[in-house]
């Protein structure tokens, strides 16, 4: 009898033919099952494979104790109770690195739109609202020779800067320890938020960084700056947000990622100077497929007993 894995959901770009010489592979589907049903689905499992989006924890793994291996989609691991994953001994990889340049896309194309007023704009075309030219019309924040923060300065983070240096920004960073990137200062978070005109979140959602960007905080970020979030929602105090939003204190914010998705708070959703995506960081064809790939070629490593390249500490 092969070692069952299971699939929480389908992954796109997913090819499964290899692993079932290997192992019997069940599940999958475009939506996770409910708990009780997911339970039940996977019973006997050796292999769970969730997504950023499907929750593992403690419950989970007590009613699936064959579990030896969660080979989650996606670099986060918030959704994973990794406390509870090693006190079972049960090994957690993740997808690392191919959704890097992906996501710092998203991040910069948030940071124009929010600046440029594209989806406002974009809005107001359809709306019928164009209706005489007008140099002052609908004015943004001017990006080349600006400041950008960087909170967060790991794979995404300084694929940001990479890019953003071709923007003409002066790039800040604030990280727990420096790193040693030309062209980039490492500062203090409080002095990121004093300095900068933008500033984008790339850190992991922790105990540490829940609430980080709090309303302390964003009440630091200068007059007129823009926060874009690609890195988790939970980082961010909403109301905070959302009141500095709506005086003009910030003049915009990006933001992919929200704590309860796919809800997204209210008071986000009346504002024009807000640009909302529906968590596409990583969502480009090539991205998702190339993450597949990478889930798929660690379980089939794990299940010949070779090492795993992804295992999270
Ligand atoms: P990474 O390479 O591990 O970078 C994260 C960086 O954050 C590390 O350099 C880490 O530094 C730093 N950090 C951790 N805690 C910190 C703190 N309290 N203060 C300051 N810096 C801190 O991870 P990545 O691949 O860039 O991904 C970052 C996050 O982006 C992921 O965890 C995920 O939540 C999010 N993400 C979102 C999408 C999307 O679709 N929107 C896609 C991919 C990733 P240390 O070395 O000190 O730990």
């Amino acid at each position: 009898m092969k070692p069952i894995m299971y699939l929480v959901r389908d992954l796109p770009g997913q090819d499964l033919e290899p692993l079932r010489a290997v192992l019997d592979v069940r599940g999958g589907g475009p939506t996770a099952l409910p708990r009780e049903q997911l339970v039940e689905a996977a019973r006997g499992a050796t292999v769970l494979v969730p997504t950023y989006i499907d929750r593992v924890d403690a419950a989970l793994l007590d009613a699936l104790p064959t579990v030896r291996h969660v080979a989650s989609y996606g670099v986060g691991v918030n959704h994973i109770e990794l406390d509870a994953c090693r006190a079972r001994r049960v090994l957690v990889t993740n997808t690392p690195g191919v959704l890097t340049e992906a996501t710092a896309d998203h991040a910069m194309a948030l940071l124009l739109a929010a600046a440029r007023r594209v989806a406002e704009g974009d809005r107001l075309v359809r709306a019928g609202g164009w209706k005489a030219q007008d140099p002052a019309f609908m004015l943004g924040t001017e990006v080349t020779g600006k400041t950008l923060g960087i909170v967060g300065f790991g794979r995404i983070g300084q694929a940001v800067a990479r890019r953003a240096r071709g923007f003409g920004l002066r790039i800040l960073y604030a990280a727990r320890r420096a790193a040693g990137v030309a062209e980039a200062s490492h500062v203090p978070l409080d002095v990121l938020l004093a300095e900068s005109d933008f500033v984008s979140l790339h850190v992991p959602l922790t105990p540490e960084t829940e609430n980080l960007l709090s309303r302390e905080r964003i009440a630091r970020m200068r007059p007129g700056a823009i926060l874009v979030n690609t890195a988790r929602g939970s980082v961010v105090d909403d109301a905070a947000l959302a009141e500095a939003l709506a005086s003009g204190r910030l003049a915009a914010a990006g933001l992919d990622v929200f704590r309860d998705e796919p809800r997204v708070p209210a008071a986000y959703l009346g504002l024009d100077n807000v640009v909302l995506t529906p968590h596409l960081g990583s969502g480009t064809r090539e991205t998702r497929a190339a993450m597949a790939r990478m889930v798929l070629d660690e379980v089939l490593r794990v299940a010949r007993g070779e090492p795993p390249r992804n295992a999270v500490p």
